[in-house]
Formats: C-alpha cells, sequence, structure tokens
C-alpha cells in the first residue's frame, strides 16, 4: 500500500530555494561586443561558458595529502559537478566500537581510516554538467511518487573495493531492506539514463561503509573479517537495537557542494 509519497521538500541545511546551484552563475545575457579595432567586423555572440569551459581548474587539482591520501576518481573539471543519491544515516555509538575494534586488530600499515559521512549510495558518482543540475532534480522529484518509509538492518561487514580499485571500504551490508532499495534504485536509474548517466550496480550490495583505507586491499582485509563478524555479533547482543537498523525516511542529492533532500511523506 502506497499511502507516502517522496517529495522535494528544500536543499539540505537551511537553504529553502531548490532553484540554486552551486558554483558562479552563468550570465545569459547577449552581450554584443563592439570592436575598437575594427568597427567593420560584425559582432558575435559569445559561447556560452558551459559550452567552452572544460578545462581542468588549476586551483582544484587533487592534492591528496589534503584528504588522507585518498585519490579523487574525478579531477575538478570546470562545469562538472559529481553527483550521487544516498541514504544518510546517523552515527551511532555501537558502530564505532565496530570499527575500534576493526582498527585494534588490522595491521597499522593498513592505515584504517573512519568514514564520517555516513551514508547508503544509492547510484555512483556521476558527472552532471552544471545546466543539468536543475531538470536532473526535477526529474528525480517528479519520479518519486508512492514511496513508504521502511526500516533496513545492518546485517554483516563485507569488504568492498571502488571500480578503480585505488581505496578499500569495510561496509555494513544490509540485506533486509534489499527489495526496497532495488525499487529507488530502478527509479533513479531511468533519471540517470534520461541524462545520459550510467546506472547504479546491476547487482548492488546496499551498504554504510563505516572505514576505508587507500588502495587495493579487499584480499587483506578478507582475512580479518571472521573476526570482524564475530565481534558484530557479539555487539548485537550486547548493545541497543537502535544501533543496527535505520528507518529510510529521506534520500538526498548532492551535487558538488550542494544538498537536495527528499522526504517520504
Ligand atoms: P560507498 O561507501 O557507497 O561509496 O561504497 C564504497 C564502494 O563500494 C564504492 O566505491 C563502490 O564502487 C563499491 N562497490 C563495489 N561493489 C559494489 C556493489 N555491488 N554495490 C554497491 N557498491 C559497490
Amino acid at each position: 500500500m502506497n499511502k507516502g509519497a517522496l517529495a522535494l521538500l528544500n536543499v539540505y541545511g537551511g537553504d529553502s530555494s531548490d532553484e540554486e546551484v552551486p558554483g558562479p552563475r552563468v550570465s545569459t545575457k547577449r552581450e554584443f561586443r563592439h570592436d575598437s579595432d575594427d568597427a567593420s567586423k560584425p559582432s558575435k555572440l559569445p559561447v556560452p561558458r558551459e559550452f567552452m569551459d572544460t578545462s581542468v581548474d588549476a586551483e582544484n587539482i587533487d592534492n591528496p595529502a589534503l584528504h588522507g591520501g585518498r585519490v579523487r576518481s574525478f579531477r575538478h573539471v570546470r562545469g562538472n559537478w559529481a553527483t550521487f543519491v544516498y541514504v544518510p544515516v546517523e552515527a551511532r555509538a555501537g558502530i564505532d566500537e565496530l570499527v575500534s575494534y576493526a582498527e585494534s586488530i588490522t595491521p597499522p600499515d593498513f592505515g584504517v581510516q573512519r568514514a564520517y559521512d555516513y551514508h547508503i549510495s544509492l547510484t555512483k558518482t556521476v558527472i552532471l554538467k552544471h545546466h543539468w543540475i536543475k531538470p536532473f532534480v526535477d526529474a528525480i522529484k517528479t519520479t518519486f511518487v508512492g514511496f513508504n518509509k521502511f526500516v533496513v538492518f545492518f546485517d554483516e561487514v563485507r569488504v568492498y573495493s571502488n571500480e578503480e580499485k585505488t581505496r578499500t571500504f569495510l561496509g555494513l551490508q544490509t540485506n533486509s531492506g534489499h527489495d526496497s532499495l532495488v525499487s529507488i534504485v530502478h527509479v533513479l536509474d531511468r533519471c540517470l539514463a534520461e541524462f545520459n548517466l550510467p546506472p547504479f550496480y546491476e547487482d548492488p550490495s546496499f551498504h554504510l561503509s563505516v572505514a576505508w583505507c587507500v588502495g587495493d586491499r579487499e584480499r587483506d582485509f578478507a582475512h580479518y573479517l571472521p573476526r570482524i563478524n564475530a565481534h558484530l555479533a557479539e555487539l548485537k547482543t550486547a548493545r541497543s537495537q537502535d544501533n543496527w537498523y535505520i528507518l529510510v525516511d529521506r534520500l538526498v542529492c548532492k551535487i558538488g557542494n550542494k544538498m537536495f533532500e527528499f522526504h517520504v511523506k
């Protein structure tokens, strides 16, 4: 029974306008140049900036030292906005304890780091052109009708790596909410397709990344997984159930530094 609906409410973080987009505004006014050197030449309309400016932004070339050695998947290119949709998840003491345990049993050279921006991804990180931002957000808004709130439980720890194999993640996988999350992903995949953007994984494994390290450490971590999962099972009996599930009642679409929030009504 679909009595709830996901509707765009506002921009996350108190900004009430969903029209606003990040970055410098591009003037759409036509400018006729008066060329005093050669007044006989006809004036030309300027090419809009978003169509011509694809140069790498020199001030934003990736510096891994600034973010714990992480390697970005995308170089910053002017006019391109890294975009993804996710379920936000608040911090939990039980998960903190689990990560502390993982840190304590893995060798220091793994360089395990805690994840702070807890989320369950529903799209890959895709690149949106500046002028697609509003239509993309509108497409999500209009397509999300008739979704109910639902609960997902964190079932077990798994190891993931990104497609470039530059980072390895410890993730709490959710099997219980899988079907509901898959139906949201199908809706999002259709929106992405309208903009020629790639869909999420064909065989998605929804998870909350709780820690990560640089490089391809999937096999190294696999060795420690049984102990980490045994510890998770102990924590699940010792700590409140609130640590191990979330109510999915909103989604966030992050575009550059801007966040658009969608709520289940
Ligand atoms: P996230 O914390 O959502 O960024 O996910 C961590 C990494 O898991 C991402 O870089 C994904 O590419 C990776 N990943 C690998 N396989 C999958 C899968 N089947 N479903 C979802 N994410 C995956």
